[in-house]
């Protein structure tokens, strides 16, 4: 009987660990699908089901603004060319930590990809979303990078958006990126 039992608790107890190992492989994989490696902010993966949140609060009472800025950092080809892409990289993390650094809580920083970023900001700052996205503007264009960067400086474009009640996630930040487009156009390293 004590076989018996002993074989039946080995069993569980096995089980058991399979369940562990499959449950920890799940949240390492929906850790990665939603962090950036590279800079360790969230991925664009995790900011639209964020916004689809977002929206249905939105839409239903009208009254949580949420706001979008998209940065693009300026002539970012000349960074990897003058310095290399490691360095380029080296760039693109201490960009990534002065957003992080400058976001309060409840923002949502992003990497969307390549040189380009997202900020989502929720409730009241939301409606102010250009004074946040040209404080931001001025602290990059402000920081020198130090080390072997000797004193570079980089600047970003940005484009917002606040949303509308019943705006699509794609209608949203299609209009982010077109402000962002004339941001560049303008000249960059402005906020329209
Ligand atoms: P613009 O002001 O018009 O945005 O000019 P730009 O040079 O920043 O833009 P462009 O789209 O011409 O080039 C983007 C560059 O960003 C080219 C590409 O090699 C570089 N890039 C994209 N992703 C990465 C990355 O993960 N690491 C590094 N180091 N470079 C990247
Ligand atoms: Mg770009
Ligand atoms: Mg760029």
């Amino acid at each position: 009987m004590m076989e018996q039992m002993s074989a039946a608790l080995q069993v569980a107890v096995e089980r058991e660990s399979i369940y562990r190992g499959i449950e920890l492989e799940r949240q390492k994989f929906y850790e990665r699908s939603i962090r950036d490696p590279l800079t360790g902010l969230f991925t664009r993966f995790y900011m639209e089901d964020t916004l689809r949140r977002l929206f249905e609060i939105h839409d239903r009472s009208g009254g949580t603004p949420v706001a979008l800025a998209m940065l693009d950092v300026d002539h970012f080809k000349r960074v990897n060319d003058r310095y290399g892409h490691v360095r380029g990289d080296e760039v693109l993390c201490r960009v990534a930590h002065i957003i992080q650094a400058d976001a309060r809580a409840g923002d949502l920083p992003v990497r969307l990809g390549g040189e380009e970023f997202g900020l989502i900001v929720v409730g009241e700052p939301a409606v102010d979303i250009a004074s946040v996205a040209e404080r931001l503007r001025r602290k990059i264009a402000s920081t020198r990078f130090q080390g072997s960067f000797s004193g570079l400086r980089v600047t970003i474009s940005t484009g917002t958006a606040l949303r509308q009640v019943g705006e699509s996630i794609a209608g949203f930040i299609e209009r982010a990126d077109l402000a962002l487009y004339q941001a560049k156009n303008l000249g960059r390293n402005r906020v329209c």
